[in-house]
């Protein structure tokens, strides 16, 4: 039997109006006995109509199915040359997502071939001797609704993939947005700033205290502005993971002096005490130098911006040297920080109301200095997490790999 027929199942009980259209059937058997059977077997179903397109080789399966449309295919597991297995991996190379639910059916049954019918596609696998009219229609009818829920499935995925890449793509454009906006900003942000240092400096003619407090709050707003943009610039870097790490072998002694020398104006204008418990002996470390800067100015930076004028800050590093793992704790004696605040001050853009005018006087920031630091500790695989308690102070805490295998390692 080498022809294609198509064969509408006659039902045998008398005619049931259903108001579903028929489910297009494609049997691929080259048995045609069987396929006699399974025909009968579908116009029993008193539930469904069934429009059965009958193949009984491989090649006329294949074509049916690339040509016409179905809703389930029933191929039989042993034909000659090819195993229904077979037959579904080529369809599906050929249809993809578009290949109807399959069920593969065999004489024998077998585990093997159960799992081999299941590995290539097909939703069901069936014995032939134990088809029964009633198995045989719940079946297909499972299999069709795993179809359909698959198709469903299929398509969100391709609608949510297409989302994606839209948004990679507007990602992109805003990145290239602040990345533009930043340099046309910051280079005559940085000549205006340097012309305000030549004028305060005295060296254009003599300026009295009132336009010097004015150039400096100038100058301020300059370095302030400058900040805000570098935030922006790395936020969308390291959310686009382009940013990368330098990591070379230095002091952090050294780095953690460089940052406090930069603010020792800001401790001064505040009247804060800095008490650091930095032990002399530190092993030098594996990591960003200018990235660990910023870390940790951003810590000192907030305790300063935070604490009450007269207060303190205090800085330790503790090494496990088994670990290599430094921790760099920074501990203020200010406002302190809500615990429903507490959860949530690293995400991205997350500030707390300011709770005093000073924090106010000091320059509000984007909210994106912690989400920074965060990001930049774990692109050295290591941690930062916040302990406070309202009006009690806050204490910011680094754990960070700092040996070649510890940072390689975690
Ligand atoms: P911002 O630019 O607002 O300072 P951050 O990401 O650095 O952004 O901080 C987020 C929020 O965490 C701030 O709005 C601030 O209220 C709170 N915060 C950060 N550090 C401290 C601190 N040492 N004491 C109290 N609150 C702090």
């Amino acid at each position: 039997m080498n022809t294609l027929t198509s064969v509408s199942a006659v039902p045998l009980c008398p005619p049931f109006e259903h108001e579903s259209a028929p489910l297009r059937i494609l049997l691929l058997d080259d048995d045609p006995a069987y396929s006699h059977l399974c025909q009968r077997y579908l116009s029993r179903d008193g539930l469904r109509d069934y429009d059965v397109v009958a193949a009984a080789s491989a090649a006329e399966g294949i074509e049916a199915c690339l040509s016409q449309s179905f809703d389930c295919l029933l191929v039989d597991y042993c034909l000659p040359d090819i195993t229904g297995a077979e037959i579904l991996k080529t369809l599906r190379d050929k249809m993809g997502s578009g290949m109807p639910p399959a069920i593969v059916m065999s004489a024998m049954g077998g585990q093997a071939a159960a799992s081999e019918a299941v590995r290539a596609g097909a939703i069901d696998f069936l014995q032939k001797g134990v088809v029964s009219s009633e198995c045989l229609a719940r079946s297909i009818s499972n299999a069709v609704e795993k179809g359909e829920l698959k198709r469903s499935i299929d398509e969100r995925t391709t609608e949510l993939l297409d989302a994606n890449i839209q948004l990679q793509s507007r990602n992109e454009e805003i990145q290239r947005f602040y990345q533009s906006i930043s340099h046309e900003v910051k280079t005559p942000l940085a000549a205006a700033r340097e012309f305000i240092a030549i004028v305060l400096d005295g060296i254009t003619g003599e300026v009295n205290e009132e336009q010097k407090e004015m150039l400096v709050y100038a100058r301020e707003s300059c370095d302030q502005l400058a900040e805000h943009f570098n935030d922006l610039v790395d936020m969308t870097q390291l959310e686009a993971g382009k940013a990368s790490l330098n990591k070379q072998w230095v002091s952090l002694d050294g780095l953690i002096k460089r940052c406090l020398a930069s603010m020792k104006a800001a401790f001064e204008f505040k009247e804060i005490e800095f008490i650091g418990a930095i032990p002399d002996d530190l092993p030098l470390a594996l990591v960003d130098g200018n990235r660990f800067v910023q870390v940790i100015s951003n810590l000192v930076g907030n305790a300063i911006k935070y604490t009450p004028r007269g207060g303190e800050v205090r800085l330790s590093v503790e090494l496990d040297e088994a670990s290599q793992v430094a921790t760099i704790s920074v501990a203020d004696s200010g406002c302190g920080i809500k615990k429903s605040d507490l959860v949530r001050i690293f995400d991205r853009l997350y500030q707390v109301k300011p709770r005093e005018e000073s924090e106010i006087e000091a320059g509000l920031g984007l909210g994106l200095g912690l989400s920074i630091a965060k990001e930049l500790v774990e692109l050295h695989h290591g941690e930062i997490w916040a302990e406070s308690e309202e009006r009690q102070g806050s204490t910011f805490v680094v754990r960070l790999p700092i040996g070649a295998e510890a940072s390689a390692a975690n």
